[in-house]
């Protein structure tokens, strides 16, 4: 199963994708998580990204859809995968059409915007391996430490309350005309996203499968 999951910064995608990515067994990419990795190595995409991310903007629609591009011929695609946070602008969406590629789902997770402040101002990041976690509501077996590779756990620079308003924006803007191009097609499953991370699972499981 091909699948996109789109919604606003902190509407749970990186969560509920990695729990699909398990039950699923397809592998779920992140192209923010691809592009911090690329900041903290300082590589040539990294320098590239790096100030569009650190505003709350998107880095240009080339350079992620050349990751993508790439990402996608790795062998572990080939039974499907998830992309969370891709595309995140109609052009992106075309491009994505324009390469063959074959979306059967994409799940759109709603929330309003007062949640996610609250929901972002709690969250804490493994720079390791991708993990997500929040203080309250996803807390780590251990303050601070990642569960999954036992790396310290961090707050995302981006999650600072000035730059998350921008992000806001940015998708309200930018990312949400794609629930139109996608409903279009056929293909947009609204889901809910609820205060517990098990009941917006439930109902992205629900979508899924129907
Ligand atoms: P995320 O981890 O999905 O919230 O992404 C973090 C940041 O990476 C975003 O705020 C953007 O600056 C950048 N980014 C991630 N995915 C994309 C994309 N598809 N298009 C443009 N910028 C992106």
């Amino acid at each position: 199963m091909n699948l996109i999951f789109i919604g606003a910064p902190g509407a749970g995608k990186g969560t509920q994708a990695e729990l699909v990515e398990k039950e699923y067994k397809i592998p779920a990419i992140s192209t923010g998580q691809i592009i911090r990795e690329a900041v903290r190595e300082g590589s040539e995409l990294g320098k590239q990204a790096k100030s569009y991310m650190e505003g709350g903007g998107l880095v240009p629609d080339e350079v992620v859809i050349n990751i993508i591009k790439e990402r996608l011929t790795h062998a572990d695609c080939q039974n499907g995968f998830i992309l969370d946070g891709f595309p995140r602008t109609v052009p992106q969406a075309q491009a994505l059409d324009k390469m063959g590629v074959r979306i059967d789902k994409v799940v759109d997770l709603e929330t309003d915007d007062a949640m996610i402040e609250a929901r972002l101002s709690g969250r804490r990041v493994c720079d390791k391996c991708g993990a997500s976690y929040h203080v309250t509501g996803r807390p780590p077996k251990q303050d601070g430490i990642c569960d999954r590779c036992g790396a310290a756990l961090a707050i995302r620079h981006d999650d600072e309350p000035e730059v998350v308003r921008n992000r806001l924006k940015t998708y309200h803007t930018q990312t949400e005309p794609l629930k139109q191009y996608y409903e279009a097609q056929g293909k947009l499953y609204t889901v809910q996203s609820q205060e517990k991370v098990d009941d917006t699972t439930a109902l992205v499981r629900k979508a899924l499968e129907s």
